[in-house]
């Protein structure tokens, strides 16, 4: 395939990559890149081959001989297909095979021999390759990811956010962090980055919040597991959708311009203007804040107490966040705040402690 993510770059929003979780059946391949076809959304296929499951009593992919099934089922319709290598083997035979597209999966992103190894294989290759983020909320490993595809030569590169693990979370499946993928855009400008709902809800009921809140971040595309008959897949079932119902989650989205025209970036800039204010405002008063954390500093070392007094600590919280609360600022993010400041101050404390002047 010639670079997709120019393609993708340059295509209308969303990029549309679907398909089945996993092959199952050469029956099964073919019905749902048909339908696919047919719905006329779909950029590229995208259909596990081998599976990494977290337990080995999981369905793990019908590997090697599900690759002609999707390959012709695909060439029916001349739509190209993206599957998931996880070693140099799966990434020799998905090329030989014809794959258009590879992608490295969330399992796989975690462990940088195994990214390596792939790099390897794909030297001197002209390929797309698609980095899913690794299962842990680690911005450094996933850009190491797309650094050592990049020293291998591989150039086109697209970005698969999925969501980060966590333990039963009661949301989600994986936690969407978005930060991490706004940071890498911010690190590599110009490599896409896809949703993959499917991943991060978990659930049907989720995805379109989750695909319209990836449009609203300007993502370029999504990423979304479609089966012909969700219930009956051998992986995946809460979270896959029919060919239709894929069409009807596209065409419910609602897709904000990148750009503002004059008269709204006049009237954002003027919010724009007040948060600065409130942003320098805050700042002075941390600055103030912490000053202080350090003259208290000065006294319990005067007076040899320690520095983290648990009790006083709760208190503090207990009243703040109650306050805070009254705000109509929630408990979570005043938490956040408080343990910044008080993680702060216990290290300016510490400096102030530990070092004479
Ligand atoms: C998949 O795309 O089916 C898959 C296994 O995804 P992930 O690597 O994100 O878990
Ligand atoms: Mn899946």
């Amino acid at each position: 395939m010639d670079n997709l993510s120019n393609q993708i770059l340059t295509s209308k929003r969303p990029f549309v990559i679907a398909g089945p979780c996993s092959v199952e059946t050469e029956e099964q391949t073919h019905t749902i890149v048909k339908q696919l076809a047919n719905e006329g959304k779909v950029q590229l296929i995208r259909a596990g081959i081998w599976k990494p499951r977290t337990r080995p009593d999981s369905f793990e992919g019908i590997g090697e001989k599900g690759l002609p099934w999707l390959k012709e089922a695909c060439n029916q319709e001349n739509l190209p297909f993206a599957v998931e290598v996880a070693n140099t083997k799966h990434a020799e035979i998905a090329l030989k095979e014809g794959a258009n597209v590879l992608w490295i999966g969330a399992r796989t992103t975690v462990n940088p021999f195994a990214v390596q190894e792939i790099a390897d294989a794909l030297k001197g290759v002209k390929i797309p390759v698609m980095i899913k983020n690794p299962v842990n909320p680690d911005l450094n490993l996933w850009i190491g990811a797309f650094e050592r595809l990049q020293h291998a030569g591989i150039t086109d590169l697209v970005a698969i956010h999925r969501g980060f693990s966590v333990y039963k979370h009661e949301v989600y499946r994986n936690v969407p962090n978005w930060e991490i993928p706004i940071a890498l855009k911010q690190e590599l400008s110009s490599i896409p980055i896809i949703c993959d709902p499917s991943h991060i809800a978990g659930r049907t009921d989720l995805l379109l919040e989750v695909s319209q809140k990836a449009m609203d971040l300007n993502y370029a595309g999504l990423m979304i597991e479609t089966h012909p008959n969700p219930e009956q897949a051998w992986s995946d079932a809460k979270q896959q959708i029919t060919a239709k119902g894929l069409s009807e989650l596209l065409d419910s989205l609602i897709l904000r311009t990148r750009q503002s025209d004059t008269f709204t970036t006049k009237e954002l800039e003027s919010y724009r203007q007040k948060v600065a204010e409130l942003d320098t405002a805050m700042f002075e008063l941390m600055s103030e804040r912490m000053k202080i954390s350090e003259a208290i500093g000065e006294f319990k070392k005067e007076n040899n107490i320690t520095i983290l007094q648990e009790e006083h600590w709760k208190n503090l919280l207990e009243s703040r966040l109650k306050f805070a609360n009254e705000l109509q600022l929630s408990s979570e993010f005043v938490r956040s705040i408080l343990d910044a400041i008080h993680l702060e101050s216990i290290t300016r404390q510490i400096n102030v402690m530990n070092h004479s002047k």
